[in-house]
């Protein structure tokens, strides 16, 4: 048995059957564990009722199921996006947004508390890292966005992205899990083909996604196509330069036959030029890719302000002409900060001012 209680919700499969073998349970009853969690939002083994009792006593002393609290939470005026400010075990908050587009909804979900990577536009970086998430802080993210969904009658979520708090690649190995306890058939079973895991551009990581064939969407931030103007936008481009980030790039789609997805924050009078869009058209040749054109959304603390529905159309053109296809992202719950990191950040002032 183990010595100390492990967090429900960062127990794969495997680890379940692991525990169940450790205390001379049958292996089958993972799955039954799986479905009560995931399925039925049943945490307490107390409440498994088809489990045997001896298991849940055991269970009850080896497991924790820590709730993640709703600290705030706020609606864009349109009603398609609902963004919640989430309370971890020890004070620490996380954002996750739910987003409702068309049929489908996505959950967008953080990675850390706080980001190291110190882009000048995003509203995560001037809070700095504070801490790593663990996978499962990820995974309850998920399981709060797919009750929030199913209590309003919808279908459970599918589609999940990582491209809230944080710099996923920076926290690899926790991310890495939280997704396969969030794919496992007897659980949320999420498909890894429906979950995007976002980038500032970290090359060892990209590698390793490649390497190991991890099989969720891949999406590179961008936002400049000469080293440069890059590194200006984001400073880890000094240690990851943009020729090796396209190299492996490369290697990623060569090696997952996939296209990668590149994320470009349109910024008016920085990076939305006619030669701008051209030069990226000459650096993405023959790279299966698609770029997201997203206008800014303006932060305190940066002066840089969106692109025009003009000028984003015509960079848009122009990357056509280059054979690269483009969505324009529409800015969706702008009027509740659901940029990345804003909210937090807004709270965080609040409190300050609070003093
Ligand atoms: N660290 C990861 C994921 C988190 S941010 C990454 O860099 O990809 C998710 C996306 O939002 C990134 O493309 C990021 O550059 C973008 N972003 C951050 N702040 C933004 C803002 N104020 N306006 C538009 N996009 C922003």
């Amino acid at each position: 048995m183990l010595d100390v209680p492990r967090s429900l919700y960062s127990l794969a499969g495997s680890d379940l059957e692991q525990i169940l073998d450790s205390c001379g349970f049958p292996r089958v009853h993972a799955a039954r564990l799986l479905k009560y969690v995931y399925r039925e939002g049943i945490c307490s083994p107390w409440d498994m009722r088809d489990l045997p009792a001896t298991l849940r006593s055991r269970l009850e002393d080896a497991i924790t199921a820590d709730e993640l609290t709703v600290c705030s939470e706020v609606q864009s005026s349109d009603g398609f996006t609902r963004k919640y400010l989430l309370g971890l075990a020890d004070g620490c908050r996380v954002e996750t947004v739910l987003m409702h587009f068309r049929e489908r909804a996505t959950a967008c979900v953080s990675s850390q508390v706080g980001c190291a990577m110190g882009c000048v536009f995003c509203a995560t970086a001037q809070m700095g890292l504070v801490r790593q998430l663990t996978a499962g802080e990820i995974v309850q993210q998920v399981v709060h966005a797919n009750h929030e969904l199913t209590e309003q009658g919808q279908p459970q979520l599918r589609n999940v992205v990582l491209m809230g708090m944080g710099e996923p690649l920076h926290n690899y190995d926790a991310v890495m899990k939280a997704i396969s306890i969030l794919c496992e058939p007897a659980g949320l079973a999420l498909a890894p083909r429906h979950i995007t895991l976002s980038t500032v551009g970290v090359i060892p990581g990209i590698i390793r996604l490649a390497d190991e064939r991890q099989l969720v969407n891949l999406a590179v931030s961008l936002h400049a196509a000469t080293q440069e103007e890059r590194a200006k936008l984001v400073p880890v481009a000094r240690a990851w330069p943009l020729d090796e980030l396209i190299a492996a790039c490369r290697h990623y789609a060569d090696k997952m036959e996939r296209r990668i997805f590149f994320e470009w924050a349109l910024i008016d009078g920085q990076n939305d030029s006619a030669e701008q869009a051209t030069t990226l058209g000459q650096l993405l040749h023959g790279l299966p890719s698609h770029v997201n054109l997203i206008p800014l959304n303006p932060i305190a603390n940066y002066d840089g302000t969106p692109t025009s529905r003009d000028s984003a159309k015509r960079f848009q053109a122009i990357l056509a002409k280059h054979d690269i296809p483009s969505t324009i992202r529409q800015r969706r719950g702008i009027d509740i900060a659901a940029g990345c990191g804003q909210l937090a950040v807004k709270n965080e002032a609040r409190k300050w001012l609070a003093r």
